[in-house]
């Protein structure tokens, strides 16, 4: 198969495309349209249903997001194409990726800080490094293809600093990071330092090529299985606020998705401060090993942001089409009327091997009981 886009994927449907915009901004624009919409986070799904790897989804951000763009028509999602991972803006930090046939790129050898007197050389990356960095470098190679060719109506241009705490801990190891959280707090803040102000350049950097940037941020790390709440707070929710409080000053914005990886159980309330533009969703995924009940979601920021809801990604990859549409059936009911709008999802990027009949009983749950 050849990896140009423009040669891998026929045009999209015009009709299709107009009707699923309309039907995506009304959460956002306060007129809901048609029925509720369905995002499972769709990345190397999309690649894998295309008939290519992982590896060539992450290395050819152009194909990627083409195939997010072609996969979302097939399966009647969104009308805007995402693609992101998360150890992003990590190579500008001395960190080398590793691309593999299975998983997103991963942090691989010798880490850029080895002992505390490291952290002291630590600089932040500026606007200008980041512009001439390789990941702008590459994510600019998709997005300025997304912006002038075929697929410009599908084009957002999303800045992500996916989790700050894990990206930090990446730079030292993981094990010795949550070590130092307790032995070391004041480098693990000088690092995180170094990751939100880097982090912030790239939004700013984004925002100064494309006129805006939406911002995806997750709290990964920082969750209920690995810290304890006043932690989460400490290394999670204080720095959320100064990644998108310094990203916004510089021009990013105003879109923004939190998702709040895995088990918030213990921690949900800390991070009801956090900055909300009009243009805000909140996606939790699991309190213990259940998804994160919908109706205290909406409860807690129904108001504020649209919700996102968070069929267990577990499900989707073993469970059976009933399975999915029965939970799927739950969430749309419990959700769909929050007062900012409601989007029905998976509980995080839903699997690559994920059985296409899952992803189609969830569509089906939001057409037969999400209408408006
Ligand atoms: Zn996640």
């Amino acid at each position: 198969m050849s990896t140009l886009p423009e040669l891998s994927f026929p045009a999209i449907n015009a009709d299709w495309h107009a009707h699923a915009t309309k039907r995506f901004a009304g959460p956002f624009v306060g007129v809901n349209f048609d029925r509720v919409d369905v995002d499972p986070v769709i990345l190397p799904y999309a690649a894998i249903q295309s008939g290519f790897g992982l590896k060539e989804f992450y290395q050819n951000p152009r194909l990627g997001m083409a195939s997010v763009c072609w996969t979302n028509e097939m399966h009647d999602l969104l009308s805007v194409g995402h693609w992101f991972y998360s150890n992003v803006w990590m190579r500008e930090l001395g960190c080398t990726l590793k691309y593999t046939d299975t998983l997103p790129p991963i942090v691989d050898g010798a880490r850029p800080i080895q002992k505390p007197e490291d952290v002291d050389k630590l600089v932040p990356v500026d606007v200008s490094g980041i512009e001439k960095g390789p990941t702008f470098t590459e994510l600019t190679s998709g997005y300025d293809f997304m912006k002038n060719g075929p697929l410009a109506g599908f084009f957002v241009p999303i800045h992500w600093g996916f989790c700050p705490t894990a990206m930090s801990a990446e730079m030292v190891g993981v094990d010795k990071f949550m070590l130092w959280t307790i032995k070391q707090p004041k480098l693990c803040h000088k690092i995180m330092d170094t990751i939100v102000d880097t982090s912030a350049n790239a939004a700013i950097a984004i925002a100064k090529r494309y006129g805006f940037a939406m911002m995806v941020i997750g709290g990964v790390l920082a969750n209920s299985d690995l810290l304890s709440p006043a932690k989460v707070k400490e290394y999670g929710v204080d720095y959320h606020i100064k990644l998108v409080k310094k990203a916004f000053k510089g021009g990013a914005g105003p879109q923004l998705w939190y998702h709040l990886c895995g088990n918030h159980s213990r921690d949900l309330a800390l991070w009801k401060d956090l900055i909300m533009s009009p243009f805000t969703v909140m996606h939790v995924g699991y309190k213990g090993k259940e998804s994160y009940p919908i109706k205290e979601i909406k409860e807690m920021w129904g108001n504020r942001a649209t919700i996102m809801s968070n069929v267990d990604t577990k499900l989707m990859y073993r469970g059976h089409p009933k399975e999915v549409y029965e939970v799927s059936k739950q969430m749309i009911l419990d959700g769909k009327d929050s007062p900012r709008g409601f989007v029905h999802g998976c509980a995080c990027e839903v699997p690559a091997y994920t059985p296409s009949a899952n992803i189609y009983a969830m569509v089906k749950a939001a057409r037969e009981w999400g209408k408006y």
